[in-house]
């Protein structure tokens, strides 16, 4: 698919046709045209400027949890900042971390250092920088945005560190997402609570998921936003679309903003189900759905998207 592309300097490490299945929470997408993990941010700020200069989009994937990557793949730059932006430092109350570091492992690193507010970030499987990109939160208003005090991104090949006064947090959106700047990580303000605190809270939390959500199942978290005063969930279960099947994907019997497979469904057949769904809940009930989960892909997104 990408004969006719550049060919990066092998100084850059990137390689070639990486399937973003083996990336993604939903284990869905063809391959990137270019993958790297680079090691420092040195190399991704030289990776940023090759892209630039060949004319490619570059994109940074994290935890692949809330993006739907088109079966064709991207013909673009993409990135793991895992390893660049993969550390964690406490001080005091406060912590810095990378914009690769997993949610859940930050929130676990938080109880140990009798550090609480992160507590309810334990179930979303996502890093730093797709967090601050979406500000994730839960259902009872608390999101990542409530602990940001600061956040360092590579904006046009210069690292910068943008105050909280600077950026904007609303419901699973912030200024980041807009701004297109590659993010490198976050200090976020905590409170002191006894870790076995922390950790009790966390066990509720995740007990909760694994009641109400189809957690064991390939998905991608809530596929639409929740509408002002409603949930997504409650529209599309009234709709009569728990169950209802396009290609290999499935709305969720147990949850009806969830979309599962078992393996066989295509990228194409969850923008399939997702047009079903959003047309049913508009006949149903009036409103139109807006997806939560993010497409990447070259060319005219599916309908759904657009
Ligand atoms: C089982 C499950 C449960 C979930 N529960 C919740 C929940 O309770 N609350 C909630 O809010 N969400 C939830 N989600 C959705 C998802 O986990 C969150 O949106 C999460 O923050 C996405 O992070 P990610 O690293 O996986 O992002 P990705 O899907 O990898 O990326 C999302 C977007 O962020 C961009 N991005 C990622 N990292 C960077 C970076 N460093 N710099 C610039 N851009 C970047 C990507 O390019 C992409 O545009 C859930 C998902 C699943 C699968």
């Amino acid at each position: 698919m990408t004969s006719t592309l550049p060919e990066a300097p092998s100084a850059l490490a990137l390689t070639r046709d990486e399937p973003l299945a083996r990336h993604t929470y939903m284990r869905l997408g063809g391959p990137a045209a270019y993958w790297g993990e680079p090691p420092t941010i040195e190399a991704v700020g030289d990776i940023a400027a090759w892209a630039a200069a060949e004319g490619l989009p570059l994109r940074v994937l994290g935890g692949g949890s809330n993006t739907l990557v088109a079966d064709d793949g991207v013909t673009s730059v993409v990135l793991s900042l895992r390893a660049a932006c993969g550390d964690t430092r406490f001080e005091g109350d406060r912590v810095t971390a990378g914009s690769g570091v997993m949610l859940p492992a930050l929130a676990r690193a938080a109880a140990a250092a009798n550090l609480g507010g992160l507590e309810f970030a334990i179930g979303i499987p996502g890093t730093v920088g797709g967090a601050l990109q979406s500000n994730a939160g839960i259902g009872d208003g608390r999101d990542l945005g409530g602990l940001v005090e600061t956040v360092e991104v590579l904006d046009g090949g210069a690292v910068r560190t943008l105050a909280r006064d600077d950026l904007e947090f609303a419901y699973r959106t912030t200024s980041l997402r807009r701004s297109g700047a590659i993010v490198l990580g976050a200090t976020l303000r905590l409170a002191p609570r006894p870790r076995e605190e922390c950790e009790a809270e966390m066990t509720r939390l995740l007990e909760a998921r694994q009641a109400s959500q189809p957690t064991a199942e390939r998905n991608a978290g809530s596929i639409f936003r929740n509408p002002e005063g409603d949930h997504a969930g409650r529209l599309i279960e009234a709709a009569g679309c728990k169950g209802l099947t396009a290609g290999g994907a499935q709305v969720s019997e147990l949850h009806a903003n969830f979309i599962v497979h078992d393996g066989s469904a295509t990228s194409a057949d969850v923008a399939a189900l997702m047009l079903e769904v959003r047309s049913r809940v508009a006949a149903d009930s009036g409103v139109t759905l807006v997806p939560e989960v993010e497409w990447w892909g070259d060319g005219e997104p599916p309908e759904v998207f657009r």
